[in-house]
């Protein structure tokens, strides 16, 4: 079975995961609205990622800083002067392209135009003979430099002295109070900030359903410790990302890690690694772990005149930390589970179905009841109602039973209850589980006790 594009999309519409965003107005272009299930798996990637980086992490906390920033951390941080993509026209069609896109598209991900310069892309572009993707024509405008950062304005003025940013990373924010957080938290090198919020990019060639947007969330953390010790810390989270995929059932041949050549690096980092999915189009990026070493902290010292080092408790050495950042999309993780999860079985007699493998921790619904016949409705409703205390449940008692287990199984869930003549007599119910479609006898409190164990993560 193939798992095309075309069909995973149309599967999460279908099964309203995911939403054209603005439909009655004819859509606004790649804007995505996530329906009753996909915002459940939105939560639970977020919930799970929380889980392992903060919660069972004794080093690390949470933070959640305002989207809007004085627009000085966007001159420290870079962003204003360099967060840009390399920009090209298709004078034929007047399409947009960003050129290190246009390489990357024609190599199937196997070249990386990371790092090159402007003239590196055009002249690859052209010594390869790339044509525009849309219209097959060779006749490209030169490239040039486009801020992917969305501009407003803060209060009733609109001139340059009101104009702000919306953030395109949580990143920042987490500098900026990295000194308010180490103070009123009493932290002791090494430890992490860790943040989920909505970044905006006003990206060039948004596309590929969910993967590109200009509105998404990342979960960031910025992991503080000594200068050098940031070499063992990024191999240990890099190792701890790919390791949170493959326990929520991320498939790891689908997988791979690709290190940033010397050429890719930003100036300032001595390493960076993306994870990356073998998405139904090629390769893409779904993390990317840097070693940032002191340049954030040190720029914004500089720009904003405040003392940003710590001091070591111990010898009273005063330094700027170094920083590991790990940085993830939550609807790119979102895609990714969703192709990997996704399955068309022929079954007995020729029947087919398709369903989502999800590891039951991310799974939007843990539980479904359903009643066999309308008169069990009032005895299922309240063993639904039970079962809901502890997890997310439905309930449907529309349709064959085959049926109803079809649309459970399309949107991934991993139990099925139906309530029968014997639950009325004695309270058991039969339990069926997705995966191997085999059934057992269970009381509620049994139920409960299986699916509490399946989500234990
Ligand atoms: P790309 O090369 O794909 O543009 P990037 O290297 O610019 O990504 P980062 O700045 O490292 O991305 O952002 C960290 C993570 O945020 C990415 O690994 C990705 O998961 C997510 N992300 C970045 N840009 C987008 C976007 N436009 N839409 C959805 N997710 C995004």
């Amino acid at each position: 079975m193939e798992k095309t594009f075309d069909k995973i999309v149309s599967h999460a519409k279908k099964t309203g995961f995911v939403f054209q965003g603005s439909e009655i107005y004819g859509g606004l272009s790649n804007t995505w609205d996530f329906g009753p299930y996909g915002s459940m798996l939105k939560d639970h990637i977020k919930m799970a990622w929380k889980k392992k980086f903060i919660q069972e992490n004794p080093d690390n906390v949470e933070l959640q800083a305002a989207i809007l920033m004085n627009p000085r951390v966007w001159e420290a941080s870079g962003h204003l002067s360099s967060f840009s993509d390399p920009l090209m026209d298709c004078r034929s069609c007047k399409t947009r392209h960003r050129a290190d896109h246009l390489i990357s598209d024609f190599t199937h991900g196997e070249v990386s135009a990371d790092g090159w310069t402007n003239e590196q892309m055009e002249t690859y572009i052209r010594e390869h003979n790339i044509p525009c993707p849309k219209c097959g024509s060779h006749d490209f405008t030169p490239i040039r430099q486009f801020n992917l950062m969305f501009k407003t304005f803060q209060g009733t003025v609109e001139d340059a002295k009101s104009t702000i940013y919306l953030r395109p990373e949580t990143a920042q924010g987490i500098f900026v109070d990295f000194k308010n957080i180490q103070r009123t938290y009493r932290k002791k090198l090494p430890f992490g900030i860790c943040q989920i919020g909505k970044s905006f990019r006003n990206e060039i060639t948004p596309g590929n359903f969910i993967f590109r947007t200009r509105e998404f969330e990342q979960m960031e953390m910025e992991f503080f410790c000594r200068p050098g010790d940031d070499q063992e810390w990024f191999p240990y989270w890099r190792k701890f990302c790919m390791d949170w995929i493959l326990s929520l059932g991320g498939q790891r041949e689908n997988l791979r890690y690709r290190d940033h050549t010397k050429e890719e690096l930003s100036f300032y980092s001595t390493g960076t690694t993306d994870i990356e999915y073998a998405f139904p189009w090629g390769w893409g990026e779904v993390w990317g772990i840097a070693d940032r070493t002191d340049y954030d902290l040190s720029q914004h010292q500089k720009f904003s005149g405040e003392n940003l080092e710590y001091m070591d408790p111990n010898t009273g050495e005063k330094f700027i930390p170094f920083v590991v950042e790990p940085s993830v999309g939550v609807e790119r993780l979102f895609f990714m589970f969703f192709c990997d999860a996704y399955d068309e079985e022929t079954l007995d007699k020729g029947d087919t179905r398709i369903v989502m493998h999800f590891h039951p921790v991310l799974a939007p619904i843990k539980c479904a009841v359903l009643p066999l016949r309308k008169s069990y409705a009032e005895k299922a409703r309240e063993i639904r109602q039970s079962l809901s205390y502890d997890f997310e449940t439905d309930y449907d008692e529309s349709g064959s039973i085959g049926k109803r287990y079809r649309r459970q199984d399309e949107i991934g869930t991993p139990y099925c209850i139906t309530i029968d003549e014997q639950t009325m007599a004695d309270g058991t119910v039969t339990i069926r589980d997705r995966d191997t479609m085999a059934q057992e006898r269970l009381s509620v409190e049994q139920v409960r006790e299986k699916i509490s164990q399946a989500i234990r993560f």
